[in-house]
């Protein structure tokens, strides 16, 4: 069993989980089998929670589990299919702890921090680690914060236990450009690492991050002042597809030096089906312009697994996609008229009543102008919500998450939600089989009867309108047996040309060597949009 930790210096927001994502992906074209661990040390169980604001994205995984968005990062550069051991955070470690000392497992002992917490967060790293060659373990924010110490402890002992074979300590770290100075300056790197051996942590590798590669004397200087080999001082510029990574990474030497520092025999990775996406997606021919109509949009993060899921669609249709932010909160009835310069509007997911009236009105100039509209959870519900009020003719039809007193709850909690008064961790989470009813247009874009997706919501399209939305020609072209769950819906032909809303999130599965069909399909049917137009 092997350990690769990595830490991150200077400043946040470095890409330290699309590193520790494409260090996975070498290993993986090496023929290791790996697993990766997201420590996060604030004190929320975990963040489905948080405002998409505070945190980003919550990413969903097939066992239920509301992750951190790196995890989306792991899953989509690797083959790692993930689950609730591979996040943890301050306060799940915590929460753990203190159940254990109320049960009495300590009786008589004070409870610390350090050995008990460190202890668990040790645990935590063997639990998510058991069965792999290698367990890459990345720990959120910087080095120098308060709250990142036990985690930094806990990985320094493991060091220590394993051996200095079995484990590697990787830097990410910031090297800024002074663009009047011209230079690329390493003192914040001398620094960050200086508070790293502080704890006792010597790092084997730094990686720096810049607006530009780091040139051989930069990297001199940082290995001198740093205690670091100079051969294991990389360079990671900011690249404009994020694919391109493990291929840069695998240039600079990386993998050979993470063989060498790990003991591991170093094989050749064949990182060749990279080159070809990046290649596709450097190349694209066409492209059309796509309207995320969103609440969130402010904070890019906010949508990270739509946003990638797009950029794998321009994959199998060599397309480019151009996606313009919009909030839902700022459209009207006067001004919905914008939407008409776009090939195709996505409505993602969301909660609570800011900017719904917003997104019904998107829905139904989408649905009426025969804009392709592409409806993700709550942006199905919304679509439902439309249709009832301005095709059924169901006055005032709503969601009760947004009127509890609607003449017409078309969208209703779901009777195991009722009795649920914990927020935490309590929606319908993870993966659920969905039968595709043959002959619609989701059977056409999925090919398969029955499929499984990711869920992360309390409400449904409720039953009791099913009949009369679907007389008036909405089609559920998708359900949950089990439960009789309407999974997806759609417009028939004669009503629109493609007008599809999925009650889960197709985003959370789709890859670059695997995209999402659905997303797939809404990018061809802009581009059919946009040529029809032309
Ligand atoms: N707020 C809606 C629900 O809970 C939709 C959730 C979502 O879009 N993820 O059902």
């Amino acid at each position: 069993m092997k350990y690769i930790f990595i830490t991150g210096g200077v400043l946040s927001s470095l890409g330290k989980g699309v590193t520790s994502a494409s260090i996975g992906s070498i290993l993986e074209a090496m023929g290791y089998k790996i697993t990766f661990l997201k420590l996060d040390p604030y004190l929320n169980i975990d963040p489905g929670t948080m405002n998409p604001y505070q945190h980003g994205e919550v990413y969903v995984t097939e066992d239920g589990a509301e992750t951190d968005l790196d995890l989306g990062h792991y899953e989509r550069f690797t083959n790692a299919v993930l689950t609730k051991y591979n996040n943890t955070t301050s306060g799940k470690l915590y929460h753990n702890l203190l159940e254990k000392e109320r049960r009495g497992a300590f009786l008589g002992a004070t409870v610390q921090v350090i050995p008990h917490f460190t202890n668990e967060i040790k645990k935590a790293i063997e639990k998510a680690s058991e069965g792999y060659d290698i367990s890459i373990v990345e720990i959120g924010g910087t080095v120098g914060d308060i709250e990142s110490l036990p985690f930094l402890e806990a990985i320094r002992q493991i060091g220590l236990e394993k051996g200095k074979s079995n484990v590697v300590y990787i830097h990410l770290t910031y090297v800024p450009y002074i663009s009047v100075a011209g230079e690329l300056k390493t003192k914040p790197t001398q620094h960050s690492v200086k508070e790293l051996r502080a704890i006792g942590i010597q790092p084997d590798i730094l990686i720096g991050r810049a607006e530009i590669p780091l040139p051989k004397s930069i990297k001199k200087k940082i290995a001198l002042f740093t205690n670091v080999d100079e051969d294991a001082v990389f360079s990671a510029p900011d690249l404009n597809i994020i694919y391109e990574i493990p291929l840069y990474l695998k240039k600079e030497g990386l993998d050979k030096v993470i063989a060498k520092n790990l003991n591991i025999e170093y094989r050749e990775p064949d990182l060749s089906k990279w080159k070809k996406i990046v290649n596709t997606l450097s190349k694209l021919e066409k492209e059309v312009n796509i309207a995320i109509v969103g609440k969130y949009v402010q904070l890019k993060d906010a949508y990270k697994s739509i946003y990638e899921a797009l950029i794998h669609a321009q994959i199998p249709t060599k397309t480019k996609v151009n996606i313009s932010w919009i909030n839902a909160d700022e459209i009207n009835e006067e001004n919905v008229e914008q939407l008409n310069k776009f090939d195709g509007i996505l409505v993602p997911g969301g909660f609570g009543e800011r900017g719904v009236e917003g997104k019904i009105l998107t829905a139904k100039f989408a649905r009426e102008n025969k804009i392709p509209y592409f409806g993700i959870c709550l942006g199905m519900q919304i679509a439902v919500i439309e249709f009832a009020r301005n095709v059924a003719g169901l006055k005032d039809a709503n969601s009760t998450e947004f009127r509890i007193d609607t003449p017409h709850p078309v969208i209703d909690i779901m009777p195991e939600q009722k009795e649920v008064d914990k927020k935490g961790g309590t929606m319908r989470l993870g993966a659920y089989k969905c039968h595709i009813k043959p002959g619609t247009k989701a059977y056409s874009i999925y090919k398969q009867e029955e499929i499984s997706e990711r869920h992360r919501h309390r409400f449904e399209l409720n039953p009791k309108y099913r009949p009369i939305l679907e007389e008036k020609g909405l089609i559920v072209s998708g359900v949950y047996k089990a439960k009789n769950l309407a999974e997806i819906i759609e417009l028939p032909d004669n009503m629109h040309p493609w007008f599809i809303g999925c009650q889960f999130h197709p985003e959370f599965k789709s890859k670059p060597f695997a995209p999402n069909p659905l997303f797939v399909a809404f990018i061809q049917a802009s581009l059919d949009k946009k040529m029809k137009n032309l």
